[in-house]
């Protein structure tokens, strides 16, 4: 099956009692026993459930996966991918990660003996030459969050592979449409389903993607064992949002193209980041790797805090929220929001400057979205 067949039809798998179309929502904790040491393949939801199955399948399909592994968050996935490392290791991680990430990494993880160095994975020279005797994790993000770099998968690979690491890549703002990490040889593609793949602000959660058995016995392992698990009913509505990813993410894709264009000839906008203008200087890595730009922009005013404080604050379709990847407009400030918990001078050194400003485009009608950034930008 082709991908927007399988995005489309994974999950859609008629009940055999009812024949309802969509699946139904196993909404419970236990499952009774046929007798002792019997039982249906399920005995208890923290270790599995059927509706959960259903959207690991699903995701597994669309990622080219064979094992799927759903989380009750990213940050969830994030925590049970480090949770495959022991005291004394070390992990390289590109510089500009979510800030959960890196917050979860600097204040909980390091009390734990896991040591980590933060280089710009764009540059595979930097990452090389940050590998240590004891590595045992590359982490990337590509694009990254919230400046848009764009990571060489290849390279990344290599590395990872000349040094014996685990290979792991965050495709949250790539969806498994624009990216698959797998083939270029990562061991784990990891998503916040929060964002493009459930789609529509509805639920918070994370997977993780892998074809090697050994990880996906270890992650469900951890799954069942910590039990951050998604309910029955995110995962229901996560496979809802999941049937129309391929449409949403062209037209977020198209979208955010003629929003980055209309940003970098406007007299009041002294940078924008996005992948798929010719003068970012990702794009040809984007090209050549990823099947389309995807919808996230980041952008700086001439007049710095004051101007993009006015622009977030006069906004009226864009919505002024945390969050991304769905359907409507959404605008963040970094500084202040998604990336509040990164010092001030370590967000300063990788470029996160207080004045950028961080766009989610929408899947409403471009000129409508253009329009109210142009009536923000009046007076900014
Ligand atoms: N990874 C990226 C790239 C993100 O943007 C986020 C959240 O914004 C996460 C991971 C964490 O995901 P969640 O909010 O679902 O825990």
């Amino acid at each position: 099956m082709k991908l927007d067949t399988k995005i489309v039809r994974s999950s859609s798998i008629p009940d055999p009692t009812t024949g309802s179309v969509v699946p139904p929502i196993h909404q419970t904790a236990t499952y009774v026993l046929e007798e002792v040491g019997k039982d249906k393949g399920y005995d208890y939801t923290r270790a599995s459930n059927p509706t959960r199955a259903l959207l690991e399948k699903h995701l597994s399909d669309i990622e080219g996966a064979e094992y799927g592994v759903c989380f009750s968050s990213g940050m969830a996935a994030v925590d049970s991918v480090l949770k495959l490392l022991k005291s004394g290791d070390h992990v390289v991680c590109s510089d500009d990660v979510y800030g959960g990430v890196s917050r979860h990494f600097n204040q909980v993880l390091v009390h734990y003996g896991i040591e980590f160095t933060y280089v710009n994975t764009s540059n595979a020279d930097e990452v090389s030459l940050a590998i240590r005797p004891n590595t045992k994790l590359l982490w990337v993000e590509t694009p990254t969050n919230p400046l848009l770099k764009v990571t060489d998968l290849k390279k990344m690979n290599k590395i990872a592979k000349d040094n014996d690491l685990l290979f792991g890549v965050d495709s949250t703002f790539s969806t498994p449409v624009f990216l698959r990490p797998l083939d270029f040889g990562a061991d784990i593609a990891m998503h916040s389903t929060t964002k493009y793949l459930s789609g529509h602000n509805q639920i918070i959660g994370g997977a993780i993607l892998t074809n090697n058995k050994e990880i996906f016995d270890k992650m469900k392992f951890i799954q069942k064992t910590i039990g951050a698990v998604p309910s029955p009913f995110d995962c229901y509505l996560t496979m809802l949002g999941l049937r129309t990813l391929h449409l949403r993410m062209k037209k977020h894709a198209e979208n955010a193209q003629a929003v980055a264009e209309y940003l970098e000839s406007h007299s009041k906008v002294s940078r924008v980041a996005y992948p798929g203008l010719k003068s970012d200087p990702g794009y040809n890595i984007a090209k050549s790797q990823m099947h389309g730009f995807s919808g996230m922009i980041s952008f700086e005013l001439s007049g710095g805090i004051p101007a993009g404080k006015h622009l977030m604050n006069n906004v009226k379709l864009c919505f002024l929220a945390e969050s991304l990847g769905a359907v409507e407009t959404m605008i963040t400030h970094p500084a202040t929001m998604t990336h509040a918990d990164v010092p001030e001078n370590e967000r300063h050194a990788r470029g996160l400057t207080d004045g950028l400003v961080r766009l989610s485009v929408g899947i409403e009608d471009k000129d409508d979205i253009i329009d109210d950034l142009e009536q923000a930008l009046n007076g900014a």
